[in-house]
């Protein structure tokens, strides 16, 4: 058997006294459901049960729902001085980061990222977006529209309700973080769906809300399936807007059932294919192949903004390859608990079959690294980082989503067809161009058809930039001032003061 390190057995021995919250965080507090039922959550890292998660389906959405919508309207959050709220907004960052092991780790053992990453990104970027949208929630101003003297004209916006929150595994807290800071900062309740894979961070930061002083009801977490607990939120006529980040299969139904309900507002953010160009003129070169790698290997590939393809040009292809195969080999997955470990497990037995699957599928190319499933933990969930070079812009690998470590590359001439290959996907969301031209990166970067566009970098995330993509990837945006219109209406309003004017004329 081999030695554990001392970091694994101090994050073990933490883990085997925890005793982790599974109910639904309702109206202020856990809630059991007489019929509820119950699915396994799995730790990657090692195939062992972590906990039994409840799944309440309708059940727990209609509680839900009514506790989110009697504190919608009675106004006890939404009417709160703002300065009162950014404090408790605050206050609930200060909590999330002083909770910084409990919920880390829970992110880690759920879906097999490492620990270093689930603390300082995980944790980090959860309380930043809270921060973040606490200072912002009083900067952002109604408008006053001209309109004849005895008018007055104003546009204001209003919370719009009761928000439901559909979140993925992959960055569970963070991404639920980006939606529902921005929701509570403009007045609105919360249900937060997490997905089935990760639903022990957000059950904790259901606590850790109240604990800060948001009201009872404002914000409540329904674990649980997507076709039951997912679907019943989707189709609830008391939400009054859906928020989704996942995949666009899933994003497609949502947009669907939200139609056939009740209308309610959805935004999207799903899939992503991401190009990443290298021309021949990359002033920094080390840097870019590091970046490079890293948008593909980083948390094991389960990231929409991974930069999937390499898309590079022909004269500089050999030097490219032959410096990612290098690279690759610090990306060796171990265990996610080791301090040191850059790449943990991926998410799900499932998950990894369905990249094996892909790969075995796959007639184009050729892996010149990696493809093998590995187990530097017994019994865990791992795959080596992949480089598959030379495919077809048509083949599958290159077009579909394969959210795993898997990176293709492909060739090409000039910019016209580097441009081509870069925007032949179904999706959107990101891509990144490497070039000292600036001309042509202006050009790339104008022509680019992405939400979020690099030149000379990758992965360049802050809480104050616009999140989001065109195309299959869906047009919610995350992030930024921005997001704060996704969770209010406008409405437009018309004084007339004739009378008045006369009145006190007379
Ligand atoms: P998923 O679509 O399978 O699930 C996302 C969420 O939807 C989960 O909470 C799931 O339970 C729920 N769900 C499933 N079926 C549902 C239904 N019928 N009705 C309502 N909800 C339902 O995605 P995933 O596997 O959790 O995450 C991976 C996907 O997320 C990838 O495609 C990735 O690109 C995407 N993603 C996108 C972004 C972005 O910002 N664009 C960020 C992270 C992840």
């Amino acid at each position: 058997m081999t030695q554990l390190a001392p970091d694994v057995l101090a994050w073990l021995s933490r883990a085997a006294g925890w005793e982790p919250e599974t109910r639904a965080f309702i109206d202020g507090g856990y809630r059991g459901f007489a019929r509820s039922s119950r699915f396994e959550s799995i730790a990657p890292r090692d195939g062992s049960t972590l906990a039994h998660i409840e799944d309440a389906g309708v059940e727990s959405v209609d509680a839900a729902v009514a506790a989110a919508r009697i504190a919608f309207d009675d106004g006890r959050w939404r009417r709160m001085p703002s300065r009162q709220r950014a404090e408790i907004l605050r206050r609930f960052a200060m909590l999330v980061l002083a909770h910084r092991d409990e919920i880390g780790l829970a992110e880690s053992l759920e879906v097999g990222k490492p620990i270093s990453e689930a603390l300082a990104a995980d944790v980090g970027e959860t309380a930043e977006a809270l921060h973040w949208y606490a200072d912002a929630l009083d900067k952002v101003h109604d408008e006053v529209i001209t309109s004849p003297e005895h008018t007055l004209l104003t546009v204001t916006r209003e919370p719009l309700g009761v928000v439901g929150a559909i979140v993925p595994w992959n960055f569970s807290s963070i991404i639920a973080a980006w939606k529902f800071a921005p929701a509570l900062a403009t007045g609105n309740s919360v249900v937060l769906k997490p997905s089935e894979l990760s639903s022990l961070p957000a059950l904790i930061l259901g606590r850790l809300a109240t604990e800060a002083g948001i009201p009872d009801g404002v914000f409540n977490v329904v674990p649980g399936r997507g076709s039951t607990v997912g679907s019943a939120l989707a189709r609830h006529p008391g939400i009054d807007k859906i928020t989704f980040t996942g995949s666009t299969t899933v994003a497609r139904r949502i947009a669907v059932d939200a139609a056939t309900s009740n209308m309610k507002a959805v935004s999207i953010e799903a899939g992503g294919k991401s190009p990443q160009v290298v021309f021949d003129d990359v002033e920094d070169w080390e840097r870019m192949v590091a970046t490079v790698a890293g948008s593909i290997f980083y948390n094991a590939g389960q990231a929409c903004t991974a930069g999937s393809r390499v898309l590079v040009h022909e004269s500089v292809h050999d030097r490219l390859l032959e410096d990612l195969v290098s690279k690759a080999t610090e990306w060796m997955p171990s265990d996610p608990l080791a301090t040191s470990t850059k790449m943990g497990a991926i998410a799900s037995r499932e998950q990894l079959d369905e990249i094996l699957a892909k790969l075995e599928a796959n007639r184009s190319g050729k892996i010149v690294f990696g493809g093998e499933q590995v187990e530097p933990v017994p019994g865990g969930f791992y795959l080596e980082p992949t480089i598959i070079d030379g495919v077809d812009s048509r083949a599958s690998i290159s077009r579909e989503e394969v959210f795993g470590p898997v990176l293709t590359v492909l060739s090409f001439r000039d910019d016209t067809e580097a441009l081509h290959a870069a925007n032949d996907t179904e999706y959107g969301l990101a891509a990144g161009v490497w070039t000292a031209n600036l001309s042509r990166t202006h050009r790339m970067l104008r022509e680019l058809r992405a939400g979020i566009v690099w030149a000379n970098d990758y992965n360049a995330l802050g809480i104050e930039r616009p999140f989001g993509g065109v195309k299959g990837t869906g047009t919610g945006r995350d992030k930024g001032i921005q997001a704060l219109a996704q969770y209010t209406s406008s409405k437009t309003s018309w004084i007339d003061f004739r009378g008045a004017l006369s009145d006190g004329m007379s």
